[in-house]
């Protein structure tokens, strides 16, 4: 059973109407419907959302993930403009960009990256825009591809502690990631680089401290830090339910490390307060 810290009121529909309608018009998703996020009302309300790009369908299997898996259809080309064109009509102030993986394209996806923060800045100057990326199977010309662009921040989670990746994130690799965000720092310095991981698989603290310790070595300026929620039967379950208390801790520990905003609590999510997240610590 879930603790009393963990129970939040989820938004009255009729306040989310008109997003939901723009989107299904739009053909859209959202990470933050298709995770059934508890933030999302919240979210919505100060004008940002996490839009999903490259289909629902993920080339890989990680074992907290409620994506469906297998092989993915063509890539569909009007998305971009798409939206853009939602993006503008719900007047969205701060956008995260993110995707399924797609192992399957030869740049990963990059390219689709590109077009979607074109599509968006041509109808939306002033509106800042967050990348989620996937690792690109640690092909750096598909993240420099993506960096070219300059989004505001460039997010790539690792999830969790290295020892728990063969349950958790099986096709990934945690050195490739730390690189990935290593890579982005250096060759565009400017970008603000984001991370987060979850806690509640099974970590010890001195890991999740050597975690934060390792985000920091490689120049990552912003990092979230969540609760596990087991979202489907077959997923992995919660070792554990970390009390509140515990997520202060790790938050102190990151700012004490030079981290320069961190964003620790059971219902932070990668997304959550992204926007006040960059605006805080320009
Ligand atoms: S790569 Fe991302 S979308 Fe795909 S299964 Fe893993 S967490 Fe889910």
């Amino acid at each position: 059973m879930k603790p009393p810290w963990l129970k939040k009121r989820i938004p009255p529909a009729q306040d989310l109407e008109k997003i939901k309608s723009i989107l299904r018009e739009t053909t859209l998703h959202t990470v933050c419907e298709e995770a059934r996020c508890p933030n999302l009302g919240e979210c919505f309300s100060k004008g940002t959302a996490t839009m999903l790009i490259l289909g629902r369908i993920c080339t890989r299997d990680c074992g907290f993930c409620a994506v469906e898996h297998g092989r993915p259809g063509p890539v569909d080309q009007g998305e971009p403009q798409r939206i853009a064109h939602a993006v503008k009509k719900m007047s969205l102030r701060y956008v995260v960009i993110t995707s399924v993986t797609r192992d399957d394209l030869p740049d990963g996806g990059a390219s689709y990256f590109v077009r979607t923060i074109r599509a968006i800045r041509s109808v939306a100057r002033t509106i800042k825009i967050e990348v989620l990326v996937p690792d690109f199977k640690g092909d750096p010309s598909s993240l420099e591809e993506v960096l070219e662009e300059s989004p505001d921040v460039l997010n790539h989670n690792v999830e969790t502690i290295p020892r728990l990746y063969p349950r958790v994130r099986l096709q990934a690799d945690y050195e490739r990631s730390l690189d990935l965000l290593k890579r982005s720092k250096e060759r565009y310095p400017h970008i603000l680089t984001k991370s987060g991981f979850m806690l509640g698989l099974g970590e010890r603290e001195e890991e999740v401290i050597n975690l934060i310790c390792d985000l920091r070595r490689m120049g990552c300026d912003l990092l979230t830090i969540g609760q596990y929620l087991q979202p489907r039967a077959d997923r992995l379950p919660v070792a554990r339910y970390i009390p509140p208390e515990e997520f202060e801790q790790y938050k102190k520990i990151g700012e004490e490390m030079g981290f320069r905003s961190v964003a620790s609590g059971p219902f932070v999510r990668s997304s959550f307060h992204a926007s006040e997240m960059f605006q805080n610590h320009l």
